[in-house]
């Protein structure tokens, strides 16, 4: 892999046409380090976040021995990379197959699920392999209610009074059982593990049953862009709503038993900023060579506000307008589809012409893991870049949380 020192540099050097990654995997270790050394218990990095074997391969350098993964696809990619790593089989509602795979290829001995179907399967697949039950650790998802940007509740998890049923039926088929639960991505208060804490306390207490641990899932909020023209939304760091989830660990007295995490968006995000081309500039529209379809899945990129800094194109003679002024572009998407075109715009200088590259930060999380192969369109061109995206100068522009008229 090609190595510069900034993403500048690189679109310089290589002129892309294409988009390119920037990957920085010192960054993954330091973030990923540093979560492991705040968290109280076992971090198991969430495969579908970004599952690039670039990532896990250095995930597993960094020490990461756990993964959570959803998929036959996903156990593969793992074991492919850290052959003796754990892997815990986190998706409530599995093929009956994959059970059989995870268990009988994989070894695969910590499931979830948030339904009796799913524990029917489940007890089907450990009779025929003969497995004892006591061997595998099944967490039983309950729903949370809570403030992300990403709301999974309402797909997945158990209502209180039906997770506890769940937890005694596995208890008495001689399953280790423990609850897990998922506030949804990118949490936008504090408080929401504390109200998960307080339903998984009311669950324990109901089902009288011993609890082989507990997973809190994933959720915990990476660092994004800010923009200027909005107040900015008070959040704690990761440091301080850490502090404050030991505490309330504690005092829900969840602190006596194992602790799971499933970090997914908090460990990758910053490892990566994408260089995209500006194709067109037509008005107040730029047609990037990027778009929903590959490494700016709208559902995810919509929500967030993403940093950027603007890469001229040193070949571009004259221009027009004020280099200073940021001002808002509606950006389109690579694809012949009306729907590609971003939600929010970008706020960059004026200037911004046909051939400009812009360099979009912190979005290694839910970006290429959900890039397509629609309309011949597939990003693939990935170097390694040296220093983070942060450093130095403040990044100028921003992806804005305001819509935009046309
Ligand atoms: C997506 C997912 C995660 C990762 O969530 P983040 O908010 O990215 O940390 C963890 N666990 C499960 C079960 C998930 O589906």
């Amino acid at each position: 892999m090609q190595r510069f020192e900034t993403a500048r540099q690189a679109a310089l050097q290589m002129r892309p046409d294409v988009p390119v990654y920037c990957f920085r995997p010192d960054v993954l270790k330091a973030d990923a380090r540093q979560f492991v050394d705040m968290f109280p218990g076992k971090v198991a990095y969430a495969v579908k976040t970004n599952g690039e074997e670039l990532v896990l391969r250095t995930l597993a350098e960094a020490g990461i021995n756990a993964f959570d993964v959803a998929s036959p696809a996903e156990f593969a990619a793992v074991r492919a990379v850290a052959p003796d790593a754990e892997m815990l089989y986190m998706h409530p509602v599995k093929a009956q197959s994959d059970i059989r795979l995870a268990l009988e290829e994989y070894g695969i001995r910590v499931i979830a699920v948030d339904h009796e179907a799913e524990v029917t399967k489940l007890t089907r697949v450990v009779r025929a392999l003969d497995i004892d039950p006591g061997s595998i650790t099944v967490f039983v998802r309950i729903q949370t209610k809570g403030h992300a940007a990403y709301e999974l509740s309402k797909k997945f998890g158990a209502g209180p009074a039906h997770a506890v049923e769940l937890l005694q039926r596995l208890n008495r088929y001689g399953f280790k059982v423990g609850i897990c639960f998922h506030v949804g991505s990118q949490i936008e208060d504090p408080d929401t593990y504390e109200r998960a804490l307080v339903s998984a306390d009311w669950v324990r207490g109901r089902a009288g049953v011993e609890l082989a641990g507990l997973d809190v899932g994933g959720g915990f909020p990476a660092e994004y862009g800010h923009d200027p023209n909005r107040k900015k939304p008070e959040m704690p760091s990761l440091e301080a709503l850490m502090t404050q989830f030991r505490g309330d660990i504690a005092e829900w007295g969840f602190d006596e038993m194992p602790l799971v995490a499933e970090p997914g968006r908090v460990i990758v995000a910053r490892a990566f900023s994408l260089i995209v081309r500006v194709l067109l500039r037509k008005g107040k529209r730029l047609y990037i060579n990027d778009g929903i379809w590959a490494s700016l899945s709208d559902s995810w990129t919509g929500k967030i506000t993403l940093p950027a800094r603007f890469i001229p194109d040193p070949a571009i003679r004259s221009r027009n307008g004020d280099a200073g002024k940021l001002v808002p572009f509606r950006v389109c998407g690579a694809t012949c589809d009306s729907v590609d075109i971003l939600s929010r715009p970008f706020w960059l200088p004026e200037t911004v012409d046909t051939g400009d590259w812009i360099e979009i930060g912190h979005i290694g999380a839910y970006s290429l893991s959900l890039r397509t192969h629609f309309n011949g369109f597939y990003p693939d061109t990935f170097v390694e870049v040296m220093k983070p995206f942060d450093e130095g100068t403040a990044p100028e522009s921003f992806a804005s949380l305001e819509t935009m008229a046309d």
